[in-house]
């Protein structure tokens, strides 16, 4: 049996109308069943973190107006869809664990990484709960099987375990029913309950679809597919139809804001085929997201990315290596994503984006302990399967930023991307220019694929 995992990120259920467009969806690509991932409604999850700061510092009352914001808000939507007598036994426990979760953090004065966790978990299990109804599918509580370790907040999936817990939903799926899951919640060996960090329920898409042996994962979102560039920034960013997991993995960890950069792996390690498509045009062209690269001419650029709140740390040539690696590896350890570690005869330069708040308390310290630590500084990537046969293209393409100022050269192992540090308040003239310095390049033995983007002369 092939099994398809559809994934819809918040926006995608927002309202009414986008979760009746998501069921037409779910009744187009999975008519002989499958399992959907969902996350919150669009803002819940923020809601509720703004819940857990002012439960924490003692403020209940704002918290509790919140609660009740976020139960008007489900319980109107279930009610304009028709659902709401089937979905309000399943929810009322939640909305009164959720209250207790945030009695206990007002009265303890506090809100601990997992206290955040078991509150953050409702959003996703309320809106699960109202999918299923909505899709005519069947509710399965995700924690069951996304078995992680305990770093709240962003906790590591236990491929092994997931993979042993997944077997009766491999069993059962095989019969072909349709199963509705929340995503980015896991589990603890113990059952306490995690997440895997912002934006994660991908993730646990793509998770699942490994631990199921999925044919192929589905991300609905809001946009045409993976993009040449940041469509907000560059007017004429288009959709790329095909594109290497290589080319994915280099330009969401770059910024890419469709995809998360955590989500890939699962689909290098299991080979299946993972999809982005347009929620509000299920017709429009998607992105492929292939094991196998599609042919690319050389030194084409196949999308330009770019990451914003970094951080620079620089560590001058007497340190030492030891004080860089460890500051690097406490920053990881606490969140915080790193984007480079350059060192040289001159000194260490670390550059890192804080992702959460232990992150940023990290941050923090190292700066009060005197480590030079500059705000204000952005990461920008080209990326392109292109790259690879033609490594100079990239010194061409650097050249197209004339007298930028460049912080800092980032090349990693991989080799279909090349990066650089700008002044966080240059993105928006840089990104338009790198992007429209390049010109379309079809590639005359594989249409489809060779979209690419080259600089001009
Ligand atoms: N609801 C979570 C968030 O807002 C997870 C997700 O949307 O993927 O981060
Ligand atoms: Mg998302």
């Amino acid at each position: 049996m092939s099994l398809k995992v559809l994934k819809f990120g918040g926006s995608s259920i927002g309202d009414a109308e986008a979760l009746r467009r998501a069921a037409a969806i779910v009744r187009t690509e999975l008519p002989a069943g499958g399992l959907v991932v969902v996350s919150a409604l669009r803002g819940t999850t923020d809601s509720i973190l703004g819940a857990c700061t002012a439960a924490g510092q003692g403020d209940l009352a704002s918290a509790q107006a919140v609660l009740e914001a976020i139960r008007s808000r489900h319980q109107d939507l279930a009610a304009e869809l028709g659902h709401l007598q089937e979905v309000r036994p399943e929810w009322e426990p939640l909305f009164g664990r959720l209250e207790q979760v945030l009695t206990g953090m007002a009265m303890l004065g506090e809100s601990t990484p997992r206290g955040r966790d078991g509150a953050l978990a409702i959003g996703e299990t309320l809106s699960a709960h109202l999918a299923a109804r909505c899709f005519g599918g069947e509710f399965h509580e995700v924690r069951d099987v996304m078995k992680t370790d305990s770093r709240f907040g962003k906790a590591r999936p236990q491929l092994g375990a997931i993979r042993h817990a997944a077997a009766p939903w491999l069993a059962a799926l095989a019969k072909g029913p349709l199963w509705v899951t929340q995503g980015f919640l896991g589990s603890t060996p113990d059952g306490v309950t995690t997440t895997l960090g912002r934006g994660g329920s991908d993730t646990t898409a793509t998770l699942l679809g490994e631990a199921l042996n999925a044919e192929e994962v589905q991300i609905w979102t809001d946009v045409d597919g993976v993009l040449t560039a940041d469509p907000s920034l560059v007017r004429g960013a288009r959709p790329i139809p095909q594109m290497s997991l290589s080319e994915a993995e280099a330009l969401s960890a770059f910024g890419a804001k469709v995809l998360h950069a955590d989500s890939l792996a699962p689909g290098g390690r299991a080979g299946f085929r993972l999809v982005v498509a347009n929620t509000l045009r299920p017709g429009a062209s998607r992105t492929e997201i292939l094991p196998v690269p599609p042919t690319r001419a050389a030194g084409t650029v196949t999308s330009v990315a770019y990451k914003e709140g970094i951080y620079l740390l620089r560590f001058p040539a007497s340190a030492g290596l030891e004080p860089p690696m460890e500051a690097a590896r406490s920053l990881e350890e606490a969140g915080a994503l790193r984007f480079g570690l350059i060192a040289s005869p001159a000194g260490t330069l670390l550059a890192v984006r804080p992702e959460t708040h232990p992150a940023a308390e990290v941050l923090g310290t190292l700066a009060a302990s005197g480590v030079i630590c500059e705000a204000g500084w952005a990461v920008v990537a080209l990326v392109g399967e292109g790259l690879r046969a033609d490594p100079v293209a990239a010194l061409r393409h650097l050249a197209a930023l004339g007298h930028e100022p460049v912080g800092g050269l980032l090349t990693g192992s991989s080799t279909v991307s090349i990066a650089f540090l700008v002044p966080e308040s240059r993105l928006g003239e840089l990104i338009p220019r790198l992007h429209d310095r390049c010109v379309d390049c079809r590639d005359p033995s594989d249409g489809s694929a060779g979209l690419g983007l080259r600089l001009q002369p």
